[in-house]
């Protein structure tokens, strides 16, 4: 690239991947960075992403939406599967990445974080719910299908380990889900109208820890770019979108975000 130098930071880790310090310096230049989050932000803090060889996501077939809609045996599975994967990653802290995207956007620098993730680990970091757009949902609650209805998820753990039967809602019996969006499940309307204004808001477009392949998430990069934003990409490993991108760092992404990051 031919920018001029960056703004002075932090002096890189050691040990980032080889960009970082374009990637530090394309940040500090822009005004409106918009960061695009997947599972891979999370790894630093314990919770394993979900196409990485060997993952305990991948351990058994997903229940599509529809499956869970209509048999109350898939709505017993999905919960005990959902507790299963609670348990294995009980207690993770914000990430570098995590603590790094927060502080831009305490900072005025970015108007919010679009994230596939659904550990709310962005809030963890600081950030109120209005400045995460979660397009797959939220984990860490529960809510009615049929009412939409918020449930907390240790009531619904203390109930389904008395009975083995997978909760309903109190308020109008529908069945009560995981706050995520299942394969199959419509894509929420108000996360979707917010990635886009955020994508096409934004000078530039920074996606990390994302496989870049789940759609329609993953249209959310090209919006921004041919809205005209500066796309970069930061990820262990190559994605399907590199040859679009300003910048591709592949490699950590704590190391190469340490210099960003701020106490959670
Ligand atoms: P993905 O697993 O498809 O891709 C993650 C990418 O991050 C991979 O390419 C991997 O090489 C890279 N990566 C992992 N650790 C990294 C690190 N420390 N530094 C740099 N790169 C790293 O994840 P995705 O693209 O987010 O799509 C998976 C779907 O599964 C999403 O829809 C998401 O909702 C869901 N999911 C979420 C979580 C979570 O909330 N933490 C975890 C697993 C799966």
């Amino acid at each position: 690239m031919t920018d001029s130098p960056a703004p002075s930071h932090a002096p890189t880790d050691p040990t980032a991947p080889e960009g970082s310090d374009e990637l530090l310096g394309l940040i500090g230049r822009a005004s409106r960075i918009v960061a695009f989050t997947g599972a891979g932000i999370s790894t630093e803090s314990g919770v394993p992403d979900f196409r990485t060889p060997g993952s305990p996501w991948m351990a058994n077939k997903p229940i599509p939406y529809d499956e869970f809609v209509r048999s109350e045996g898939a709505r017993r599975e999905a919960w005990r599967r959902k507790f299963t994967m609670d348990d294995l990653y009980r207690g993770a802290r914000p990430s570098r990445g995590h603590r790094a995207l927060a502080a831009l956007v305490r900072e005025g620098r970015s108007p919010g974080i679009v994230t596939q993730n659904i550990d709310a680990l962005h809030q963890a970091a600081g950030l109120p719910d209005e400045a995460v757009v979660e397009l797959h949902g939220n984990g860490t609650y529960a809510v009615c299908i049929a009412c939409d209805r918020r449930h907390e998820l240790a009531a619904i753990r203390a109930a389904f380990e008395a009975t083995g039967e997978a909760p309903r809602c109190e308020s109008c019996d529908g069945p009560v889900k995981s706050a995520t969006v299942s394969f199959g499940q419509p894509m929420p309307p108000d996360a979707m109208r917010r990635a886009r204004d955020l994508s096409l808001a934004c000078d530039l477009f920074l996606c990390v820890g994302s496989s870049l392949v789940v759609q329609p998430a993953a249209s959310f990069p090209v919006i921004a770019k041919r809205n005209g934003a500066r796309l970069v990409i930061l990820n262990r490993e190559p994605t399907g979108l590199d040859p679009i991108a300003d910048l591709v760092v592949q490699g950590e992404i704590g190391p190469a975000l340490a210099p960003l990051a701020r106490p959670a």
